[in-house]
């Protein structure tokens, strides 16, 4: 008979940071807010990931009867400067493609369940946060994220990971609810850059920079791109400004190896100019929500980036990509990041664009052309 001790022993065993146990009843609460909040998640729908199924783990597995999570630490090591800022970290070492790191323990974390005459499930449609806390392992923010109550410091920077499965465990004692301490004046909803954060634990996906960098349509709506800063991929400002994730980040940890080995593949001067093969390849295998026919997209987000960073080192490329990208969304952001960087050769460049009969492309140089003078 397999017990929780035997279970926590092999998930420590593997290198996972925390184990709890909850039943497997439908996650009633998450439904109702998701209904009350569809229009913000249909998007969702539209690219496969049904939320409102999540919500009753026998969908996922006919004879569910508990879930197990998981919690696995995903900043155990910094990363390497020129990619923090950018990207959100919990991409950072993403292996669901290259299945070379946390895939191969969970792998062998269902092998043991297996041997044990257990079957399970590990679905991303469901509510893991919500799993979590009601397994007892962490409560959550005003910002909508899942904060440990055990390890990593009681920080934000866990993944929690819910293994559904057909066999009953004693569930844990829930903790859900907000631990935010009263001092702090919500910093995450104040900092929020795009306005996503509505309130406490109240977002609107669609104007969060995550889905914004790899699920926005077309060219990034103005309003936007400036706040959106210089993230590529995902958004920490969140989590980065929320005082109960300080102690964590205040320690000197190892910068990763592994992440800071594709580091020069993510320079946003690569990005801006790589052919397809090279998305393919080098970028797609490690964030692949933007498939590999959307190069246009990482082509795009490089380019606002760099008009935010004001660097006038990024003139050239910048020049390049509005003289030949083959998309007009990326013709278009980099007329203006030219703008927003100005100066004589991004006026130049600017001045001297060829629009075609580009009526996108006609107006952002007139309005990039407006903004060097300004
Ligand atoms: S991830 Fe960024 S954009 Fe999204 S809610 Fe947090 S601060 Fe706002
Ligand atoms: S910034 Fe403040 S309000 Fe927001 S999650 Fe952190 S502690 Fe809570």
């Amino acid at each position: 008979m397999l017990s929780k001790e035997m279970v926590i022993e092999r998930a420590r065993e593997l290198g996972f940071d925390d184990i709890g146990f909850t039943g497997a009843e439908r996650f009633e609460a998450q439904d109702e807010v998701l209904q009350s909040r569809r229009e913000g998640y249909t998007w969702l729908q539209n690219v496969g990931v049904d939320l409102f199924e999540g919500t009753d783990p026998k969908t996922i597995l006919p004879g569910a009867r508990s879930i197990i999570v998981l919690i696995e630490n995903y900043c155990r090591e910094a990363f390497p400067a020129s990619m923090v800022g950018k990207f959100g970290r919990c991409y950072l070492d993403d292996d669901r493609i290259t299945q070379d790191g946390l895939t191969q323990r969970l792998k062998a974390f269902r092998a043991f369940l297996r041997e044990h005459g257990v079957a399970s499930k590990l679905p991303f449609h469901l509510p893991h946060r919500l799993a979590a806390a009601r397994a007892g392992l962490g409560d959550f923010g005003k910002n909508c994220l899942f904060y440990s109550n055990r390890v990593a410091r009681h920080s934000s920077w866990v993944l929690p990971l819910a293994v559904v499965v057909d066999y009953e465990f004693a569930p844990d004692e829930p903790t859900l609810g907000i631990g935010c301490p009263e001092w702090c004046r919500n910093a995450c909803i104040a900092a929020c850059p795009t306005g996503a954060l509505e309130g406490p634990r109240k977002i609107d996906p669609r104007k969060c920079i995550s889905f914004l960098t790899y699920h926005g349509e077309g060219l990034t709506p103005v309003e936007f791109r400036e706040p959106m800063g210089t993230w590529l991929y995902g958004c920490d400002r969140c989590q980065d400004v929320c005082p109960r994730n300080h102690a964590w980040m205040a320690q000197e940890l190892p910068v990763s190896e592994r992440v800071s080995a594709m580091a020069a593949d993510f320079d946003l001067a690569q990005l801006l100019q790589m052919d397809a093969d090279y998305f393919a390849t080098r970028i797609w295998p490690h964030m692949f929500y933007t498939p590999p026919t959307d190069r246009w997209r990482w082509q795009m987000n490089a380019a606002r980036a760099m008009g935010n960073t004001r660097d006038r080192r990024y003139v050239p490329d910048l020049t390049r990509a509005l003289r030949e990208a083959e998309d007009e969304r990326v013709r278009a952001m980099a007329a203006w990041a030219l703008g927003r960087i100005g100066g004589a050769d991004a006026r130049a460049a600017l001045e001297s664009a060829s629009c075609g009969n580009s009526e996108m492309l006609q107006t952002e140089v007139t309005q990039a052309l407006a903004a060097c003078s300004g």
